[in-house]
């Protein structure tokens, strides 16, 4: 691995007061390109443009995966990250379904390690915040051809994310528009498949919600995700969320989130979950929580859940009473190093 240090580093302690997600990009950058059937030696370098010619196939047809994962700041200085090989298997899911090389483990995991040791001091020291991770691969060759491409880059970005949002966020149930289907790339982690979900994002949000729960794309009758996160439903005192699925992403914090449960004591079920119990469960008052779990907010338990005209409003659950805030500080408390890893989760 070929490693060129910035000059002068660009940091600034204010930067750990941003409030957007995803501007802030730390010193350096990690970029390594495929060419004639073979991955090339990586290189560490200041982050900034490459240059692309608008041939580039990624731009015409849509070869791009992403993954999304974030360090931590323990109190001690530690950096922590959290089940990176998760990550990198996902990633090599999504470039063998769009057709893409797979990227070698050296390179996806050391080279991460190398670069965000190297940007240490980008990682806030401030609880809930880290520095979020971004790998992405791209079909750079110069053929507007459809077909697979030959040449790729693999790029990994690192951005300051800002604290946890509490904005309490509402979501609407699909029943025209959905973001995969069977047989489709639903669980890989496709660029395509986001820009897809932004036109019925949009919709909602002109409806008064913030994101949608995505249901199943043939009958619209089961939820499935909830925004860019996977979604649990806490019915009584049962905690459910859907199997994955070929439409259903695997989210990491989703099965971390099943395993912590499980060791709460929470009584956490695998099944599939119909629109139509969710439904019931709140017109008969048993409806006590609908969260989002996904690597940006970790946890986000929504205020209101719309279905069809109707407003279904859910409880605002004091920490010690809601599933979905106290796993959040479990699962938080753990990446940051604050409580015990029985896991083995931390690196
Ligand atoms: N579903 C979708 C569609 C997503 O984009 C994400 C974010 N990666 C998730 C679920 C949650 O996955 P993770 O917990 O690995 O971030």
């Amino acid at each position: 691995m070929i490693i060129e240090k910035i000059d002068k580093s660009r940091f600034t302690p204010e930067i750990f007061n941003i409030q957007s997600f995803g501007t802030a990009f730390a010193d350096h950058m990690l970029v390594c390109s495929y060419k004639d059937g073979k991955w090339g030696e990586p290189i560490i370098k200041p982050y900034g443009k490459l240059e692309f010619t608008p041939a580039m196939s990624v731009a015409h047809y849509g070869q791009g995966i992403f993954e999304g994962m974030k360090a931590y700041k323990g109190s001690e200085g530690d950096v922590f990250l959290f089940r990176p090989e998760k990550n990198f298997e996902r990633m090599n899911k999504s470039a063998v379904r769009l057709d893409m090389p797979e990227i070698p483990e050296e390179i996806f995991m050391e080279g991460l390690k190398a670069l965000v040791d190297l940007d240490r001091q980008w990682v806030p020291d401030i609880y809930g915040m880290s520095l979020y991770l971004r790998p992405v691969m791209f079909a750079t060759e110069e053929a507007i051809t459809a077909r697979s491409a030959n040449e790729y880059l693999f790029v990994i970005l690192t951005a300051v994310a800002p604290n946890y949002y509490n904005k309490p966020l509402s979501v609407k149930v699909a029943d025209r528009y959905s973001r995969a289907a069977n047989g489709g790339v639903g669980y890989a982690k496709a660029a395509g498949n986001y820009a897809g979900s932004f036109y019925p994002t949009h919709i909602a949000r002109e409806e008064g919600y913030d994101q949608v729960i995505w249901t199943d794309d043939a009958t619209h009758t089961l939820i499935e995700e909830a925004g860019t996160m996977n979604v649990m439903v806490r019915i009584g005192d049962k905690l459910l969320t859907a199997p994955t699925s070929e439409r259903i992403l695997n989210g990491v914090t989703r099965d971390s989130m099943i395993e912590l449960a499980k060791s709460s004591g929470i009584d956490i079920e695998v099944r599939k979950i119909t629109v139509e119990e969710v439904y019931n469960a709140h017109k008969s008052g048993e409806l006590k929580e609908v969260f989002g779990v996904g690597t940006a907010v970790v946890v986000n338990n929504y205020v209101a859940v719309g279905y069809g005209d109707e407003r279904l409003e859910l409880p605002d659950l004091p920490l010690e009473e809601s599933y979905g805030k106290s796993l959040k500080k479990k699962l938080v408390d753990l990446q940051m190093g604050i409580s015990e890893d029985p896991f083995g989760w931390r690196i």
